[in-house]
């Protein structure tokens, strides 16, 4: 994890509960003596969010329907966090989030965190309609502004106003080529995980959400190509590439663009590795 990442001790269980005590009834103390949750459970990781969000970011609302992603808050962050030492000068900051989903966890990290400006888009109405309501109940959010895509194949198109100006574009892509990919992997990290492969992953997540035709190779390059028309509008373009093997397809993309400057960071977040490209004109 990112140095600067708080989240880098253990959580403050006590703290967290008294901040939200609906989290008590998730919390147990394992083999090691240790308070925790089970992580598999949907509804343990949203009443940690919850409690997280409350407690640290001055949320007083937060909530997703039950099939929606929910998202893992110390790796967002991390995101966010390398996305800060990019920027030469971070004041100031306006940010673009594709594809906030019903969680709208970037752009409230964003604000909350680093006192960013965020506009983020969506092409899901009720995930759209899910963040709004996010907003609306949080009066520190209230500076966040939703677009929406109604073009499912389009990224800046119809979003980038001639007029906007932004520091970073952050995306996490859907990542599954096709709804039975998504499934084919989910029955995989199940088995790895040794749990029963009926069990739903612990992250959730609506079919839409995961995945797109092509996957996150071709979400992508659809954004490098995208982005070449709004060089004078972003300074860096930004995505999360959850595999490796997508990188070089990536890289290839961009360069055909003559960029500036092509920088992938990997990021460590317990024993997974993820990482994000970052190109800019
Ligand atoms: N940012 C959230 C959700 C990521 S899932 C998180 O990190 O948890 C990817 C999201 O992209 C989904 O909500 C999906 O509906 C949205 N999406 C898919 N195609 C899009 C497009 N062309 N423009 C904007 N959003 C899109």
């Amino acid at each position: 994890m990112h140095t600067a990442n708080p989240f880098i001790e253990n959580y403050n269980f006590d703290a967290l509960q008294l901040a939200h005590p609906e989290l008590k009834k998730f919390v147990f103390i394992n083999e090691f003596g240790t308070q925790t949750i089970k992580f598999e459970d949907k509804n343990a990781v949203k009443a940690l969010n919850l409690a997280l969000l409350k407690s640290h970011y001055n949320l007083q609302f937060w909530d997703i329907p039950k099939e929606n992603l929910c998202p893992p808050i110390p790796g967002r962050l991390d995101y966010l966090l390398h996305i800060n030492d990019l920027l030469e000068k971070p004041e100031n900051v306006h940010i673009l989030d594709i594809g906030t989903g019903a969680n709208l966890i970037y752009p409230i990290l964003a604000t909350q965190h680093f006192n960013w400006t965020c506009t983020a888009t969506e092409v899901d109405m009720d995930s759209l309609e899910n963040a709004q309501t996010i907003i609306d109940k949080n009066d520190s959010l209230k500076s966040i502004e939703l677009r929406r895509q109604k073009f499912k194949n389009a990224i800046f198109d119809h979003i980038i106003k001639p007029t906007d100006k932004f520091d970073v574009v952050i995306c996490n892509p859907p990542f599954y080529k096709s709804q039975e990919d998504a499934k084919k992997q989910n029955q995989r990290k199940l088995k790895n995980l040794k749990l029963n492969p009926e069990t739903k992953l612990n992250f959730g997540g609506i079919s839409h959400e995961l995945w797109c035709k092509g996957g996150e190779e071709v979400f992508v390059k659809r954004m490098i190509n995208e982005s070449f028309v709004y060089k004078n509008q972003v300074k860096w373009f930004t995505a999360l590439v959850s595999q490796r093997e997508h990188l070089k397809n990536i890289k290839r993309t961009i360069n055909k663009h003559n960029p500036a400057e092509v920088i992938v960071t990997n990021m460590g977040q317990g024993n997974k590795v993820s990482r994000f490209i970052a190109w800019r004109f």
